[in-house]
């Protein structure tokens, strides 16, 4: 079972997937986290400078590059691991996000990351967050969401998010580099954001996390929900 979910940046796809993964025993998948590694490698290596990608020496490197998410026992949360390195806080800097879009628009990056997505999904029941996924890596998921929001309330909450992890950053900064995302993310060549045909529209800007799982549950077949996990969380 695939539940595929697209959308712009920030608004809220992860933390819909998680808990939707969580109530109904799927493994989450963060493929957004998968690009910001990439970019954190290429930042890291100085492949990125002031104005320019060394793009030769990113594909020089690409094998060089190993990412996997670890489930920390703790938190009950999946974190992502670059090089066997826990790099969860270190790609969601405002530095990170400023060029992740320019990373994540080049061919080979999208060829690796898509195939590790399909093997990690493989004989899995998954949820899946994007820009693609519901197009190009499980075009044939289950179900598929696209997500949206209120510019003003994507703002606030990768605000939110950043304040909560101890990172500095303003909301002018922040629109603009959502604005800035979107348009790549939407305009790139290989794989930009769209809406799949058969995907269904959520736009969240005014619902509660509450609000959105009873939206999910009255819009997911029964089928799609395995019967231990529906029991364990008491939703039969
Ligand atoms: O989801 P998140 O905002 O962390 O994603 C960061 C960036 O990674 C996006 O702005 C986009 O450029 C890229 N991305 C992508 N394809 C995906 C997931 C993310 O191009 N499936």
């Amino acid at each position: 079972m695939i539940i595929a979910i697209d959308g712009f940046s920030s608004c809220g796809k992860s933390t819909f997937a998680k808990a939707i993964a969580e109530r109904f025993g799927y493994a989450y998948i963060d493929t957004g986290a998968m690009y910001r590694a990439v970019t954190l490698f290429a930042l890291q290596n100085n492949i990125i400078t002031e104005d320019a990608i060394d793009i030769p020496s990113l594909l020089s490197r690409l094998d060089d590059i190993a990412v996997s998410f670890r489930r920390n026992t703790a938190t009950g949360q999946n974190e992502i691991l670059l090089n066997g390195e826990n790099v969860e806080n270190a790609i969601r800097t405002i530095e990170v996000s400023g060029k992740v879009s320019e990373i994540s628009a080049i061919k080979e990056v999208r060829m690796k990351l898509v195939s590790l997505q399909q093997l990690m999904g493989k004989n899995k029941s998954i949820v899946m967050d994007g820009r693609d996924i519901g197009t190009v890596v499980f075009p044939k998921a289950d179900m598929k969401i696209f997500m949206t929001a209120r510019d003003e309330v994507r703002v606030q909450r990768r605000y939110d998010e950043l304040v909560s992890k101890g990172m500095a950053a303003s909301r002018e900064e922040i629109k603009e580099n959502i604005t800035h995302r979107d348009y790549i993310d939407q305009h790139r060549e290989e794989n930009p954001l769209r809406q799949a045909k058969d995907a269904i529209v959520l736009d969240n800007s005014d619902m509660t996390p509450e609000q959105q799982m009873e939206w999910f549950i009255a819009r997911s077949h029964f089928s799609c929900i395995p019967a231990e996990a529906g029991k364990q969380s008491g939703n039969e």
